[in-house]
């Protein structure tokens, strides 16, 4: 039986309309809050789905033997196999490009993919990373364990405040320089102004990790640099059920004035008919390297149902952030105030050294994730997180429940005890990423953690 609908009149909007007000396409004037949930939307081009749909196709028709040639060598637009680029992606990736200020995004299968790919489209064997010593504990293994080995030497530089440490980091063949713009446990708020001086300065890129702090509390891209990774896992998603990464560039590096350092982007690719990345994508030159070579050739590909979950944490991203700051602002303070503990980790607290760069930086605040270090040592480290009931103790961060972990035995035991020393990772040193529960809840199950340290 055949169900006929009848209107009125025409559809105001057929199923491919090119038109903008058919595709649904975002108005440059929104506002954070509404990029968040409808940026990157093409209604016209997913059967007018709302929702971006999953495309769980690992390939696409290339139509004729002329088309595929033209999607082959990147000079029609479209998806091939789902390794390179997806349907669901694209939506995903072009909200990140918009909340983030940048000109092209990239999705990948983690975090740690994010940083790996981002690392190897700028610095090949020989050339060297001056990276920021406030690292995550897998970016700094990342450097050392398997980059170095490959011929990729990383310096760190410990004071990332002073310009002085940063210039004398620089070598001729330095191609990155890496820092996060929200370390943690030290939550030591990255002073931008200097960091991209210095880059800008040497003629190299400045790559930031925006885990921590996502664009809705700092966007890296307005304050100098020229990339920005994410652990989408952590707060862009949000629920704490997907492991993701994602690439966003700003499109502003002159390769082309660095041909010697980075010839790959202005030099034509043979296994893109000849096209030159500078030429062909003149504002996404990183983009179309980082997708087209690295991803490509490495493999660390996004499932297609992972954006989707991505995609529906990303539509509550500025309500979750400002509760999960507004939530870790009242546990820094408590805790603050206890004689147990000798020091909080917390940039927006006023007293904290990095204070002043977080009003500068941050002025919606510092996130939720940071350390604080017990009077005594490991033996009360241990007991207070033994004793919780609240906090869920796991590795992660940046999920709507609260967690805790003691990062000197967990995520940061690949650190020799110089670097431990010198990312503020002590034996008393306690974590939290603060998760979107009741403060009262939370500090009642705090109390429970002091109660134990007091019967040791
Ligand atoms: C978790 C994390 C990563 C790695 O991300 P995965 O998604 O776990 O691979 C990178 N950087 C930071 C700051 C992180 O917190």
């Amino acid at each position: 039986m055949t169900v006929t609908t009848t209107r009125a009149e025409e559809p105001a909007c057929p199923e491919a309309s090119p038109d903008a007000a058919c595709t649904g396409a975002p108005s440059p004037g929104w506002g954070f809050s509404t990029l968040q949930i409808h940026a990157g939307r093409d209604y016209g081009a997913h059967h007018r789905a709302v929702v971006p749909p999953i495309y769980a196709s690992t390939a696409f028709d290339l139509g004729d033997v002329d088309n595929a040639a033209e999607l082959f060598a990147m000079r029609r637009p479209g998806v091939v196999y789902s390794r390179t680029g997806n349907p669901t992606h694209e939506v995903v990736e072009a909200r990140l490009a918009a909340l983030e200020h940048g000109s092209a995004a990239l999705l990948v299968a983690s975090g740690q993919a994010a940083v790996a790919v981002a690392l190897l489209t700028l610095v090949q064997a020989g050339g060297h990373v001056v990276a920021s010593s406030s690292l995550y504990g897998g970016t700094y293994a990342l450097l050392t364990e398997t980059l170095a080995p490959l011929g990729i030497e990383t310096t760190f530089v410990e004071d990332t405040g002073d310009p002085a440490a940063w210039r004398a980091a620089v070598r001729p063949e330095t191609r990155v320089l890496y820092a996060e713009s929200l370390p943690n446990p030290q939550n030591d708020v990255l002073d931008f102004g200097t960091v991209a001086a210095v880059a800008h300065e040497a003629g190299v890129p400045l790559v930031v990790d925006n885990t921590v702090a996502t664009p809705y509390l700092i966007r890296p891209l307005d304050l100098g640099a020229d990339v920005v990774v994410h652990s989408a896992t952590k707060f862009l998603a949000g629920h704490g059920a997907a492991v993701a990464g994602a690439i966003v560039e700003a499109g502003r590096f002159d390769w082309a004035a660095h041909r010697d350092a980075y010839p790959a982007f202005s030099a034509p690719n043979p296994g893109y008919g000849g096209l030159v990345p500078v030429e062909a994508f003149p504002d996404s030159a990183f983009t179309f390297r980082a997708r087209a070579q690295y991803l490509r050739d490495l493999g660390p590909a996004l499932s297609p149902l992972h954006s989707f979950a991505l995609a529906q944490g990303l539509d509550t991203l500025s309500l979750r952030m400002a509760r999960h700051v507004a939530n870790a602002r009242t546990l820094a303070a408590w805790l603050d105030a206890r004689p147990e503990v000798t020091r909080v980790h917390y940039a927006g607290l006023p007293g904290n050294p990095h204070h002043a760069l977080a009003e500068r930086y941050a002025p919606r605040g510092t996130g939720s994730v940071f350390g604080f270090e017990l009077a005594g040592g490991f033996p009360a480290a241990r007991a207070f997180i033994d004793a919780l009931e609240l906090f869920t103790h796991a590795a992660n961060i940046g999920d709507v429940r609260s967690l805790v972990v003691h990062p000197a035995t967990t995520t940061h035991v690949e650190m020799p005890s110089e670097a431990l020393a010198r990312a503020g990772v002590t034996p008393g040193l306690v974590r939290l990423s603060v998760g979107l529960e009741d403060s009262t809840d939370l500090i009642a199950d705090l109390e429970r953690g002091f109660a134990a340290v007091a019967r040791m």
